[in-house]
């Protein structure tokens, strides 16, 4: 038994403003003397080592008592002060139960794990980041730095306050650190204007996420794809061209700033990895997702991006006729010419021979831009097939009144993808009972 256990703090100071779970905990050191590292981390987190774990501590339950719950749950502090909450929205549902059955556990695997992180080789778990002038800002209005959960999410690389890029800070010592105040640390690469520009996207998607309910994966690649031909990066004929992939991504501002940065993300600069991305159906870095949605979708009003990312379906894309559409300018998502001779084709063989491409190429082709090759074919019946599609996610909605969007796209997957593709507004119709004052979203608290 440690000696600190069941032990609650006489005093628990307030988060100062966005900092992040380990920088609670550094600060904490720091203004009870800078002592024993090793003592701090056994009254926190009931682990000597626990100064290690610099981006999501573990034994979360023993902190939440330790500070009498006044800093928040456990689940709270979990998606809400570390950067573990960017990756929780792109977990599958399996996982993210092994992830709440755990929450309370003491032992067991780490976050890092149970997110299936480590393995991705894009996570430097060793590094921090910081932005100097925060710093400095920091130091006059509470003494003493800390680190922003923002500037240590997947995909963060500017400060959004002050435009600059963040400095890292490595160190493998055991010890409660804080962001250096020297102010004589250099950045690693300037950085041009475009580039500024579109990691301020990608920075701010990143923390929009934090906290948010699952992700729907198969709506955000349906509408990647999509958005690639629509944009003549790739062909319909030929969805997935690694050449031609790579090529668009390496002309990128991104894919500039890249290739010059220090980190292991250096890797994704060349864009060899989105051809994978697009292909797999398993999930993947979120980090990847973020940056390809960003970069192909740079030319659009930033909120309305980053909303269609959250919620494709509740966020129709309007183009310049005024017609709403979710998935591009051409709904469904075939371009006119091959849509008529596939309608007016016999079978599925003959259309195939008329555009010259075999069968299965078709049959795949149709479903990677979620078209049913059958249900594409047969136009008749469609009020039927939406009223029936409507009344599915009514049904499930009254059997579930408190169920989320995302569940609703899991469960009623076939009604949604069709309304999708044949009927976005119908959707609207179909969620109508759904309180839309219902919130979604827990963001950080800001203090001014
Ligand atoms: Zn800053």
């Amino acid at each position: 038994m440690n000696k600190h256990a069941g032990k609650e703090l006489p005093y628990v100071p307030d988060w100062r403003a966005d900092e992040t779970l380990y920088s609670w905990a550094a600060g904490y050191h720091a203004i009870h003397g800078n002592g024993s590292a090793r003592d701090t981390g056994a009254l926190l987190f009931d682990s000597e080592h626990a100064c290690r774990d610099r981006d999501a501590t573990r034994n979360l339950i023993h902190f939440a008592k330790t500070t009498q719950f006044a800093l928040g749950s456990v689940q709270w502090i979990l998606f809400n002060r570390t950067a573990i909450g960017s990756f929780t929205p792109f977990l599958a549902e399996s996982r993210k139960q092994k992830l709440y059955e755990q929450l309370e556990c003491c032992t067991g695997p780490g976050w890092r794990q149970l997110c299936g992180m480590p393995a991705s080789g894009l996570h430097d778990s060793s590094s921090m980041h910081y932005c100097d002038v925060c710093v400095a800002e920091d130091l006059a209005n509470w003494g003493l730095p800390r680190w922003r959960l923002p500037h240590q999410l997947p995909g963060s690389w500017v400060c959004l306050e002050h435009g600059l890029t963040l400095l890292t800070f490595r160190s493998h010592v055991s010890h409660w650190v804080l962001p250096p105040i020297d102010r004589s640390a250099t950045r690693s690469s300037v950085i041009t204007c475009d580039e500024r520009v579109a990691l301020e996207r990608i920075a701010s998607l990143a923390l929009q996420l934090v906290g948010t309910e699952s992700l729907d994966v198969d709506a955000i690649r349906q509408a990647l794809l999509v958005g690639l031909r629509d944009r003549g990066i790739t062909s319909w004929r030929y969805p997935l061209n690694n050449a031609q992939l790579s090529s668009w991504f390496s002309g990128s501002a991104v894919s500039g700033w890249l290739r010059r940065s220090d980190g292991p993300w250096q890797r994704l600069a060349d864009g060899g990895w989105i051809h994978d991305l697009l292909r797999n159906r398993v999930g993947d870095h979120p980090l990847k997702w973020m940056v390809l949605w960003c970069t192909l979708f740079a030319d659009e009003e930033g909120t309305a991006c980053h909303q269609r990312f959250i919620n494709p379906v509740a966020a129709p894309h309007w183009d310049a006729s005024g017609q709403a559409t979710i998935w591009g300018a051409t709904p469904p998502s075939i371009p006119a010419d091959i849509h008529d001779v596939i309608a007016n084709a016999s079978t599925l063989k003959e259309a195939a021979q008329a555009l010259g491409v075999s069968v299965s190429t078709l049959r795949q082709r149709l479903t990677e831009l979620g078209t049913n090759p059958r249900s594409f074919r047969q136009d008749a019946g469609f009020e039927q097939r939406k009223r029936k599609a409507i009344s599915a996610i009514r049904s499930f909605i009254e059997a579930h009144p408190s169920c989320s969007r995302a569940e609703i796209h899991r469960k009623c997957k076939a009604a949604v993808e069709w309304m999708r593709l044949n009927a976005p507004e119908a959707y609207t119709e179909a969620v109508e009972s759904l309180d839309d004052l219902r919130s979604r979203q827990m963001p950080l608290p800001t203090y001014h």
